[in-house]
């Protein structure tokens, strides 16, 4: 155990030495040294165990060290690693095909790109290039990746230093219902309130500028935002109006997270691009990519297609997705995502009636946020919109670590998106870790 602890240890100083760590301040960090990983569990160089509650960055959606994932990436390593992307190879064209079969019927072709913000910057690099447009819409609570231009479609504060940011890039409200000023009668008639004002907005920026409108089908990481119903055929609508594109980012909920195999199919639309990382590969290689509809690939038959990566379809991430896309179908994942993601729901609302400090919980599928406040009554979050100063949410957080239970927070708000794999048994473990650390909070953070 000595010789394991010191190893850490040294991987742990290297680590706080030489890596730039991310959305961070560099002073004071302190990484888990992992050891290794198994289903939603992980453990350190001392055998602590941990559950993965946040499937990574709500990537891992088939768990840590899934064999069948494995011997498809060595496989594919043995025959070659690399061919550029000019090349027709097996599991690129596969997978290609098989993304294709799980969209709707009006999609075509397939660019593959290394992970979801290339994907976003190719998506409307490609609506601008079909629509002869240069606007794009896009939301503020949402986010989109964190180079230039997905950047500048993220409407959160991890857009800020990229301002003042790229010209034509306009952000629009989010139906965001429990923060929203007006009570609605019903879910329809929000989704025609926010509709109404989105087309009145694209009226005033000249809907003939405008080559497309992004949005997260379900916004991830500000929130789990679920639309109300009507909200996204209302987009689609709009979007027929004016001949602007409507790009679903499926990055975080595509991919069995939500209990469909892409989010948009709880609305029965079907977008014009979509664009898609994190589960296609489950982390296991890299690999974003954007499917465009059967008229924007045919539009590029005879139109140069201006985008390109080295590492386009890279043949290993290809041979991964391939492995998890068959996995996803083989062994009934969005079954047990609907099955155990009921039983989340259930507890979910247990703690939101019992807990002082839980103002709202949603959730679908295994896509969870609990929202903390200060007073139910009034919805006062449990830290202001952009500032926590005394660090709140991050006690919240390391209460949860200190029981092993592994996930982040945003805003005042705590996700839970574990691997899709997570059983009845093993979720119900996990929440009663969460109901404890809520019970503290109602005690003594109030
Ligand atoms: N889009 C959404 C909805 C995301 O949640 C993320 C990452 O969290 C991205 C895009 C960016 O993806 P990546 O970090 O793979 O570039």
């Amino acid at each position: 155990a000595t010789t394991a602890q010191s190893k850490a240890e040294i991987i742990k100083q290297k680590s706080v030495k030489y890596n730039l760590q991310s959305w961070s301040k560099q002073g004071g960090l302190n990484p888990i040294a992992v050891e290794k990983a198994e289903g939603i569990y992980y453990w350190d160089y001392d055998g602590n165990r941990y559950s993965d509650m946040s499937a990574q960055l709500v990537n891992l959606n088939l768990g840590h060290g899934n064999k069948e994932i494995v011997e498809a990436i060595k496989e594919q390593a043995d025959q070659y690693c690399y061919m550029g992307p000019s090349f027709a190879v097996e599991s690129r064209a596969d997978l290609a095909e098989m993304v294709i079969g799980l969209m709707p019927d009006n999609f075509g072709k397939v660019f593959f790109t290394n992970a979801g913000a290339d994907a976003n910057e190719n998506a409307i690099k490609m609506a601008r290039m079909f629509t002869g447009r240069k606007k794009v819409f896009s939301r503020y609570r949402s986010y989109h990746g964190s180079t230039f231009g997905a950047g500048n479609l993220t409407g959160e504060p991890r857009r800020y230093p990229l301002e003042p940011g790229i010209p034509g890039f306009v952000k629009f409200f989010d139906p965001y219902l429990y923060r929203e000023q007006i009570q609605f009668e019903s879910e329809q008639a929000a989704a025609a309130y926010y509709v109404a004002k989105l087309r009145e907005q694209i009226c005033y920026e000249g809907p003939d500028s405008i080559a497309a409108i992004v949005l997260e089908t379900i916004t991830g990481s500000n929130g789990v935002i679920i639309p109300p119903d009507g909200y996204l055929q209302g987009v689609r609508k709009i979007c027929d109006e004016f001949g602007i594109m409507m790009i679903c980012d499926e990055v975080m909920a595509g991919f069995g997270r939500t209990g469909k195999m892409f989010a948009f199919e709880h609305w029965d639309i079907k977008p014009d691009i979509v664009t898609f990382a994190k589960g296609v590969t489950c982390g296991y290689v890299q690999l974003g990519g954007v499917a465009v509809s059967k008229e924007i690939a045919a539009y590029f038959d005879d139109h140069f297609l201006s985008c390109g990566l080295t590492y386009s379809g890279h043949p290993l991430a290809c041979a991964a997705g391939v492995a998890c896309v068959r996995y996803y179908g083989e062994h009934n994942i969005l079954e047990n995502v609907n099955k155990v993601g009921k039983v989340l729901g259930e507890e979910l609302e247990a703690m939101k009636a019992k807990h002082a400090c839980v103002g709202d919980v949603r959730y679908i599928g295994l896509f969870a946020a609990i929202e903390l406040v200060k007073d139910k009554a009034s919805r006062e979050p449990l830290v202001s919109y952009g500032g926590d100063p005394k660090g709140v949410m991050g006690k919240i957080v390391g209460m949860l670590k200190e029981k092993r239970f592994m996930t982040y927070s945003h805003e005042n708000m705590v996700l839970v998106c574990p691997p899709l794999i997570i059983t009845e048994e093993q979720i119900r473990e996990e929440l009663a870790k969460m109901d404890e650390v809520l019970g503290t909070v109602d005690k003594e953070m109030l």
